[in-house]
């Protein structure tokens, strides 16, 4: 089996989902999972509606309710044309999830309040009409398949929003449904980044979780690999939108790709790697727009060349010194700053001490920073250091690349905190967020043009 998974852009209308049907269409002999996220925008429309809900603001959520409707009523009808009587099936059921999905949220405008859970069974409206329509879909074009609701079967913990599954009994799940589901046919289609907790509430995975549920999919499944079907020829060398001249990286690491969404590369949700490498199941990154084009594939190390991958940036971050006014050592001072930051949860990305002085490289929007800083206040010099960006040059052994540090001075005019990684994943270097876009550009030419 392979699990195929495929974004809001690529199914986010008529052609894209043609595309679609014609790609899986080409890989029946093994027997795909097929797994789709809400039509492109679709979510975020849904998150609008759960918040006006809240705000008891009617009108804006009547508003965006009928877009809803209007925009899956058209894209069943332009698909769906030549089959009147699977349009009509079909228009019945995205009715009933959008009628179902009014009632609740009129019930919400009118408590005006709006929990987690709510939100959570809000949006997964978006993947179950996406579903239903590309499930009709292909099985007018002859191509057999079953629609499953994937909330039967990945079951998480109740942090609704951002649930996490029990992997054991989502392996269980997704062997005997999905065992069952697919005799018969020639393809099973369910949804991504939704999934119910073990009392049946709806949850979701967090957002852009779907390439996460792909790879719970195949890690259950034992999948001979899980296809992430996105709008760009594979994972790129850096970011297309900043970075002209990019390059596809043909096959990477799993813990290369793990350490490129950490550093704020746009690849695959950060979660997804872990249940494809328990299983040593590589994951192959397609474009549904260039389906010739062979992608990139993450797989196990030793089986990915070394060297750079791929330079990546995080901009709204601070940095902060903090310079005590005795030589306390370097434990002393780490534990004395990362007590209240602990604490108050701060997540840091990355510290570095000396005797008397640490210096912490964090996002600046963060709840609980400011108490602490003022808690460190009481016995240190804190300096912010605001408007900063973090570049990170990814890929193994690439450590002691010639020139590296050089480079980024020269472009970036200063260069706050250099540092390694402690995976030796990466270099990575604070430098000011008006010199980020030439400095990426510089060091992806220096390290990637020749
Ligand atoms: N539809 C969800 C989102 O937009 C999940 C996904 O597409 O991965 O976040
Ligand atoms: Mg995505």
């Amino acid at each position: 089996m392979i699990v195929m998974k495929f974004g809001g852009t690529s199914v986010q209308d008529e052609e894209a989902i043609g595309r679609v049907i014609s790609i899986v269409g080409s890989r029946l002999v093994e027997k795909p999972l097929v797994v789709v996220s809400a039509l492109a925008r679709v979510t975020k429309v849904l998150c609008a509606i759960a918040q006006e809900a809240e705000a008891q603001h009617e009108d804006a959520v009547r508003t965006n309710l009928n877009l809803l409707r209007e925009r899956h009523f058209n894209l069943a009808k332009a698909l769906l044309n030549e089959r009147p009587d699977l349009l009509e099936n079909c228009l019945k059921d995205i009715e009933a999830r959008i009628s179902h999905l009014e009632r609740f949220v009129t019930g919400v405008c009118q408590i005006g309040e709006l929990s987690l859970r709510s939100e959570a069974r809000i949006i997964s409206t978006g993947e179950l009409l996406s579903s239903t329509i590309i499930a009709y879909a292909f099985n007018a074009r002859g191509i057999s398949c079953n629609w499953i609701d994937a909330r039967r079967m990945i079951t998480t913990n109740d942090n609704y929003m951002s649930a996490r599954p029990d992997l054991e009994i989502t392996e269980a799940n997704v062997k005997r449904i999905i065992g069952m589901e697919s005799k018969g046919v020639d393809l099973v289609l369910t949804q991504g980044f939704i999934a119910s907790t073990s009392e049946g509430s709806t949850s979701v995975l967090g957002f852009e979780g779907s390439d996460y549920s792909a790879a719970i999919f195949g890690m259950a499944l034992g999948a001979s690999r899980v296809e992430i079907w996105t709008d760009v020829d594979g994972i790129r060398s850096a970011d297309p939108r900043v970075v002209s001249n990019t390059r596809r990286i043909e096959s990477l690491s799993y813990e290369e790709a793990a350490e490129m969404a950490s550093m704020g590369a746009r690849v695959l949700h950060p979660l997804t790697i872990e249940p494809a490498r328990k299983k040593n199941i590589p994951i192959v990154v397609l474009n549904s727009k260039n389906p010739e084009c062979k992608g990139s594939t993450v797989l196990r190390a030793d089986e990915a060349p070394d060297g750079p991958k791929s330079v990546a940036s995080r901009s709204g971050i601070l940095y902060v010194k903090v310079t005590s006014k005795k030589m306390d050592g370097v434990t002393a001072m780490l534990g004395r700053v990362f007590a209240p930051l602990y604490a108050n949860r701060v997540p840091v990305t990355l510290a570095k001490a000396t005797e008397s002085e640490v210096y912490l490289v964090l996002p600046e929007e963060v709840a609980g920073l400011a108490p602490s800083l003022k808690a460190i206040e009481a016995w240190a010099d804190v300096t912010v250091y605001r408007d900063k960006a973090l570049i990170s040059v990814i890929g193994r052994n690439i450590v002691g690349l010639e020139g590296l540090g050089d480079k980024v001075i020269e472009t970036a005019g200063k260069v706050y905190v250099a540092n390694v990684s402690a995976n030796m994943l990466s270099e990575n270097f604070v430098i000011d967020t008006e010199r980020l876009e030439d400095t990426l550009t510089g060091i992806h030419d220096y390290i990637f043009a020749n």
